[in-house]
């Protein structure tokens, strides 16, 4: 057997398996690396509800496929659900053919696969894997995930240590550019940048997402009303958890801060993202409606991806339609993500709503979403997520080009 790396010992695990021989032995394994935080759990719904504590959330879950009540595919997509930021390592009997789709399937969930193993489980695959997780952990890339406590979190927030990246949005017609989609970041003192997947989900357990949602707005909007007072005609969209819709007075007071900086509600859009299950819809109907009232738009994020689904585009009144990247990067060359693209442009089209396609990546992406008559488009051929003060200098460069 390998030795392990030291670093290994600080990582919690989760096994999910029917079988209960295998945790056994994954288990022996694991403490010969000298990791001793395992947890079991013998089915998907005992798996959620740990993935769903934030105090016994795993850093690195090891899921078995073939399950009786809920199969490990199906576990990967609620686990998705929760954002679960940590790495995923695939375990099967299953054929390899099988294996590659669930590994391709859970990325495109947004999931963080760090490989697959077959059974009976290899030590040194194992341990190889699991070196290769923590390796990108610790070099704090912002990309992987981070093990963030309760408490930072909160100080983090209260410091107004959160700050605001903004993704140029253009319109597919002409190239001009219309606008942003703000997306949060933590600029935390030792780690550097730290990427949303690390929080959000975190911040609405620990009922932190309003003071969150807030800061990221007032924010957003304190800078729109700069770039309109330079001259710059910036239209913004600031995302929202549906854990958020829960105050009455939510409408107004969003209306205001945007009023107070001078930025009329017609540039401010509002991406409504869920991450979990609308229950309760009275509420956040009421609120979103109000919102619409106020001419504030909403935006459908994550429609097939996350939980937002048709039944909410029918009630709700959206006013855009945003395309996940799962369904725009690539989809020239796939045939079923190009057929549920095509898809929804045409039920925004007959639903009256604008439709922007995230994750356009190249050429190839952007001439499908021209074809296809999508009107914005965001993505890294057109930039990537940035600092405030980067925009003109990219809306410079990129007019000229
Ligand atoms: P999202 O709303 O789907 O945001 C788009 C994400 O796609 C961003 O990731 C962006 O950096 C990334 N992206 C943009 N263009 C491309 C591309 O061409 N290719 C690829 N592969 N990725 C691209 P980011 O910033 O890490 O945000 C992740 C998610 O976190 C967001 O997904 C959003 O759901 C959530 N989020 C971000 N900021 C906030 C916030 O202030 N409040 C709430 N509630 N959620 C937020
Ligand atoms: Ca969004
Ligand atoms: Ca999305």
């Amino acid at each position: 057997m390998s030795s392990a790396p030291r670093t290994e010992s600080s990582l919690k695990i989760l096994i999910v398996d029917d079988d209960e021989l295998v945790p056994k032995v994954v288990r022996t394994i694991l403490a010969r690396m000298g990791i001793s935080e395992v947890l079991v759990a013998q089915n998907g719904t005992d798996a959620l509800g740990i993935v769903g504590d934030a105090g016994r959330r795993p850093d690195v879950i090891l899921c078995d496929l073939n399950m009786p009540s809920m199969d490990g595919v199906e576990l990967l997509r609620h686990i998705a659900g929760h954002r679960f930021a940590g790495g995923i390592i695939v375990i099967s009997g299953v054929d390899e053919s099988i294996l590659q789709s669930t590994e391709e399937l859970a990325r495109e969930h947004g999931l963080n696969i760090i490989g697959s193993l077959r059974k009976p489980i290899s030590p040194p695959a194992l341990a190889d894997l699991l070196a290769t997780f923590d390796g990108t952990r610790i070099r704090g890339s912002g990309v992987g995930p981070e093990r963030i406590s309760a408490e930072e979190l909160r100080q983090g927030i209260a410091s107004g240590a959160l700050t605001v990246f903004y993704q140029p949005k253009v319109t597919v017609a002409d190239r001009s550019f219309i606008g942003a989609e703000c997306l949060a970041r933590w600029q935390h003192p030792e780690r550097g940048v730290i990427g949303p997947a690390s929080f959000i989900s975190l911040a609405e357990e620990l009922s932190l997402i309003d003071e969150l949602t807030e800061a990221i707005y007032l924010q957003s909007m304190r800078q729109c009303g700069a770039w309109l007072a330079e001259g710059l005609d910036v239209k913004l969209a600031v995302n929202i958890s549906v854990s958020s819709l829960h105050r009455l007075d939510l409408p107004e007071s969003l209306a205001l801060q945007a009023a107070e900086h001078g930025v009329d509600a017609s540039h401010v859009m509002l991406e409504i993202t869920e991450s979990q299950l609308m229950k309760e819809i009275k509420q956040p109907l009421e609120i979103l409606t109000r919102l619409r009232l106020k001419g504030i738009g909403l935006s459908i994020d994550d429609l097939g991806t996350g939980h937002s689904s048709l039944e909410q585009l029918r009630r709700i009144p959206f006013t855009e339609l945003k395309i996940d990247r799962s369904f725009v990067h690539g989809a020239a060359g796939d045939a079923s993500a190009r057929s549920i693209l095509e898809s929804s442009v045409d039920l925004a089209r007959k639903l009256n709503m604008t439709t922007v396609a995230e994750g356009v990546e190249t050429e190839e992406d952007w001439n499908l979403i021209a074809s296809l008559g999508v009107d914005f488009a965001q993505g890294y051929l057109i930039a990537k997520p940035m600092a405030a003060d980067e925009l003109t200098g990219w809306l410079d460069g990129w007019t000229a080009g």
